[in-house]
């Protein structure tokens, strides 16, 4: 969608903070990968995939690079799936180690490595992995991570070449998990499983669809497969929440406030849970080997957006206010919509029970409410038990017969026979 932004909004601003940072020639492409080294350091590109699977992008949006560490949470993904997060964390911890990527981050006694998003702790999650070599355990990382892409992906030969035969910290950092009894089974399997799935050949919308992947709870949008279990991507957004930006992980939650992980390739994938997933690649690194044009787009744009994780804007007030007294037939009328959760319920019982008891029938309209979890329910329920409780005739209103509130609400009535019992029952109101 690149090359036409003007029917592209979303095309378009991607587009506008691509201009903006362009000129940013700030940082080194990674060098240590002799392989690297070589990229040429000038593409720019972003792409976003949306939950419901619109996908939009800008820039170098074909150029391809190596996923290097945007790999680590999607395998830790795979572990998660194998073995369940407490296995997991028995092995690999999930604290930010607040240390490079690339650092000694183990336990002193147990050699257990602080978190999957530093080499060591991806490392070790590639030894997780079930298959009886590296071969079949690549193979299953490489399946998953396509799936995820909605993509077959391939290896990059001359990028794993060229990291697997000079990766000496990486080998170390193997050598002293397995001497602790960490790292238990073929320290060299786990290497080449490590290694390949670092060399994997992506460009933005591929991140971006992995990225959206994990955004709409573990299902690829655009391929419609169900990639993960919801509580899977919940987990590993977690880890990429505290410890994807290595030593710069707590500043990256403060500032950014989107779950996200940077690659020595030049990639940034950033996730905004329920709404997006968002890719950067721009091969240039900041001093903790992140990519210096993506964080300051991924940086303005959350700013701008206001997608911080913690930032929370609530409609529900507004449609509270649309609760309006129906003047036919004296009710109270709470109409609701969207998806209610907690915050919610909250604001429909602090109206009806906190301030005085209303004076006549309330009638909850949720006609239009697409789903209610199990603690909105319950305050829902708790509202209008104490309503009734209070003398308050409570009627809840669902023409599709969906029981929300439970037992003693359940009955299917429309808003006529809500409105029209009350005119009967409450003489006068
Ligand atoms: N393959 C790279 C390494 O092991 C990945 C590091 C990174 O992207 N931060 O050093």
């Amino acid at each position: 969608m690149s090359s036409d932004h003007f029917h592209d909004p979303i095309g378009a601003a991607l587009e506008s903070l691509r201009e903006r940072f362009v000129a940013d020639h700030d940082g080194e492409v990674a060098s240590y990968i002799p392989e690297l080294a070589r990229v040429d350091p000038e593409p720019f590109g972003l792409a976003l995939v949306s939950a419901g699977g619109g996908s939009y992008s800008a820039g170098d949006d074909r150029t391809r690079f190596t996923l290097q560490s945007i790999s680590k949470p999607f395998t830790y993904a795979l572990a998660l799936c194998d073995h369940g997060l407490e296995a997991v964390l028995d092995r690999v911890g999930a604290e930010p180690s607040g240390e490079a990527y690339n650092a000694i981050s183990l336990d002193e006694e147990t050699g257990r490595p602080d978190n999957p998003m530093i080499n060591a702790g991806a490392i070790l999650t590639c030894s997780l992995v079930d298959g009886r070599d590296a071969d079949t355990r690549f193979g299953r990382v490489l399946e998953l991570l396509s799936a995820f892409a909605g993509r077959d992906l391939e290896v990059d030969e001359s990028v794993f070449d060229s990291e697997a035969t000079t990766g000496h910290r990486n080998r170390a950092l193997a050598h002293l998990m397995f001497h602790a009894e960490a790292l238990v089974g073929d320290v060299d399997d786990a290497l080449e499983v490590y290694t390949r799935q670092c060399a994997l050949s992506v460009d933005v919308r591929d991140v971006a669809t992995m990225a959206a992947t994990l955004s709409n709870a573990g299902t690829n949008p655009v391929t419609g497969d169900r990639v993960v279990a919801p509580e899977v991507a919940e987990q590993v957004m977690s880890v990429m929440a505290t410890c994807g930006m290595y030593d710069a992980s707590g500043e990256w939650l403060l500032r950014v406030g989107l779950p996200a992980k940077s690659g020595v390739g030049g990639g940034i994938v950033a996730v905004s849970p329920g709404r997006f997933g968002i890719a950067t690649f721009s091969p240039r690194l900041d001093e903790q080997g992140n990519s210096v044009r993506g964080a300051a787009a991924l940086r303005a744009m959350s700013t701008e957006l206001g997608l911080h994780l913690l930032h929370r804007t609530h409609h529900l007030e507004e449609e509270l206010a649309a609760g309006t007294v129906d003047d036919r037939a004296g009710a109270l009328v709470v109409r609701l919509s969207g998806e209610l959760e907690f915050t919610d319920a909250e604001r429909v019982l602090r109206s009806l029970v906190s301030g005085p008891t209303p004076d006549r029938p309330v009638v909850l309209d949720l006609d239009d409410v697409r789903g209610c979890d199990e603690v909105a329910s319950r305050v829902l329920r708790a509202t209008a038990t104490t309503l009734q409780r209070d003398g308050v005739e409570v009627g809840v209103v669902d023409s599709h017969d969906r029981n929300l509130l439970g037992e003693g609400f359940e009955d299917h009535v429309d808003m006529a026979t809500a409105c029209g019992s009350f005119d009967r029952s409450t003489p006068g109101a």
